[in-house]
């Protein structure tokens, strides 16, 4: 409760009615501001409560002459300026720190109004006071985070904007009350709301970063909304965008292409972060990281790989042409054979029309056969560009194995082959899984060319993962893995052979892993030789069991 203490010094005519009536002292003393009257004598006159609650001293410790000293006021500038701006204009506001009765230090904001005599000295301040220690900290805190914030924004090697979405929101809001679907339809059956969109979505910050990628010299380049830095193509994309802010996710993330004002198109990595507080005012921000470069090192790596795939493939062919040469001699001494049964059959004294009918079928069955081989042989030397497509792993094995099988015969190793009934189909490049197919049954023949004949077996075995991929494995009775190349199988150049170019198994890898799969080898657990193994996964949507054709 705020005292009016009777100030001895002072007369008590004048400072009778200066004194706050007891009512309004009152409601003084609820205030939170501090407010008191201290005479020249520092004595205080009237303090009221906020000032007790700040710097904990009651009024009646305060009306003693020399009390105001206690607080031990200290100001920002020159004392003796203070001084001189109060006696110059009867006013005077700014900060000043005072110490409390526990203490403490406090930063108070405080106003002063001084009353003089006529002589022209100052008899008394009336104070009125806010303590801002807090203010002062928090804003400081703030002031650096917006520090450190707008520093990362700047600095940062991605291009951020700081987008006001609210126009787009309401037009959405105005169709509708849409849910993701809804929203899907909307921006689906209006070919113009994509575009309107953009055209309503204006920029409100941008870092330098941004400012480089798309070809601008300042913010005012770039415009007032990001319309113009989409082209129709990306259209999609921004439309998928947009329906993930409206339906409540927090981010979105696409790769796309985007324009910059050169007219260069980028290949983009594009993020969305849509914090719920801010998307309540309609702003989002988003960082856009240039990929052209990546991409066109991915895609020239890809290229380099594909080439060398199928240099790779060349030099298989090469190394199996004596076993290709007889797979298609085969089928062609046979055709010559049927042929002339065929017309020993039509040109007898009686002809056996129906006889001569089956060593025809035979001979187009044959030609079919070597046919066939020769469009694989061809479907290996030919360089194309991977071409994924729908087939059986089963048909990759069958097929690599008949590459090789004249091989396999010549050298006595025995094949068997264990396929489980049914197999989900892949999708992949069927040339290039071949060949990785190729590769381990060539390896396997190789590693067993020392092992007495009736010792070379090979088994090949396909079948499904527990994750559900698709695994094909090459076992082989050889020597086992050389400790000298065990842990890098997988790397190029690393071979035992002497004519080896130690490409095959990394070349096998890069195109495994280009599909999704994996591939090891390892010493087998139950005998000698080793395993080498590759998985791809099961084609999307595909049943657990198709059947291998070959089989049918
Ligand atoms: P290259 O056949 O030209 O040596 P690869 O990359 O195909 O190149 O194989 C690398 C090395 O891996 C081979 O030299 C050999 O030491 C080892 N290797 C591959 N397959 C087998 C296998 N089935 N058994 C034992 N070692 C193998």
């Amino acid at each position: 409760m705020a005292t009016i203490v009777p100030q001895p010094s002072l007369s008590p005519s004048p400072d009778a009615g200066r004194q706050p009536p007891a009512d309004l002292a009152n409601l003084l003393d609820l205030s939170d501001d501090t407010l008191s009257i201290r005479g020249g004598d520092g004595a205080m006159q009237f303090w009221n409560g906020g000032s007790t609650r700040l710097y904990g001293w009651a009024a009646e410790d305060m009306a003693t002459p020399g009390s105001y000293a206690r607080m031990h006021t200290r100001f920002d500038t020159a004392e003796e300026d203070v001084l001189a701006e109060l006696v110059r204009t009867g006013r005077w506001e700014g900060h000043v720190t005072r110490t409390t009765r526990d203490g403490r230090e406090v930063l108070v904001s405080v106003r002063w109004a001084a009353s003089r005599t006529e002589d022209g000295t100052i008899d008394r301040i009336v104070e009125t006071g806010r303590d801002v220690t807090w203010d002062i900290i928090l804003e400081e805190d703030f002031r650096r985070s917006e520090y450190r914030y707008r520093n990362m924004f700047q600095a940062m090697a991605v291009s951020f904007w700081e987008l006001d979405f609210s126009a787009v929101k309401q037009m959405v809001a105005e169709w509708s009350h849409p849910n993701e679907s809804d929203l899907a339809a909307f921006f689906a059956s209006a070919p113009n709301a994509i575009r309107n969109s953009m055209a309503k979505t204006r920029i409100v910050d941008v870092n330098d970063k941004t400012l480089r990628m798309f070809g601008a010299r300042t913010r005012e380049d770039l415009g007032e909304t990001m319309e113009r830095f989409w082209p129709r193509e990306s259209e999609p994309v921004f439309a998928a965008s947009g329906i993930a802010a409206m339906a409540g996710r927090p981010t979105f993330e696409a790769e796309t292409k985007m324009l910059t004002l050169d007219g260069r198109e980028i290949d983009v990595m594009f993020t969305w972060s849509f914090p719920p507080q801010e998307m309540g005012h309609g702003t989002v921000l988003v960082g856009i990281v240039d990929i052209t470069g990546r991409l066109r090192v991915q895609q020239e790596l890809q290229r380099v790989q594909g080439e060398l795939a199928h240099a790779a493939r060349v030099a298989t062919l090469g190394e199996l042409a004596a076993s290709i040469a007889h797979e298609v001699n085969q089928p062609l001494a046979a055709i010559v054979n049927f042929g002339e049964a065929a017309k020993r059959w039509m040109f007898r004294p009686e002809p056996d029309m129906a006889e001569a009918n089956t060593a025809i079928e035979r001979m187009i069955a044959d030609s079919r056969r070597a046919s066939d081989i020769i469009g694989r042989i061809r479907g290996m030397a030919t360089k194309s560009a991977p071409k994924p497509t729908l087939f059986h792993p089963c048909e990759a094995v069958r097929e690599a194995v008949q590459l090789c099988r004249h091989d396999m015969q010549s050298r006595g190793v025995a094949l068997s082959i264990a396929e489980i009934a049914g197999l989900p189909r892949v999708r992949a490049d069927r040339i290039q899984i071949q060949q990785v197919a190729v590769n381990l049954i060539v390896n396997a023949i190789q590693a067993m060319a020392d092992l007495p004949e009736e010792r070379r077996a090979l088994v090949i075995r396909t079948r499904l993962t527990p994750d559900n991929m698709v695994l094909i494995e090459v076992q082989d009775s050889g020597p086992g893995i050389d400790p000298a190349v065990a842990d890098r199988l997988f790397t190029a150049f690393a071979s035992t052979k002497e004519s080896g170019m130690g490409m095959g198994l990394s070349i096998s890898r890069s195109i495994v892993e280009a599909h999704g799969g994996k591939i090891s080898g390892r010493a087998n657990h139950d005998g000698p030789g080793a395993t080498f193994a590759f998985s791809l996964p099961m084609a999307e949507g595909e049943k657990l069991d198709v059947p291998c054709p070959y089989a049918a």
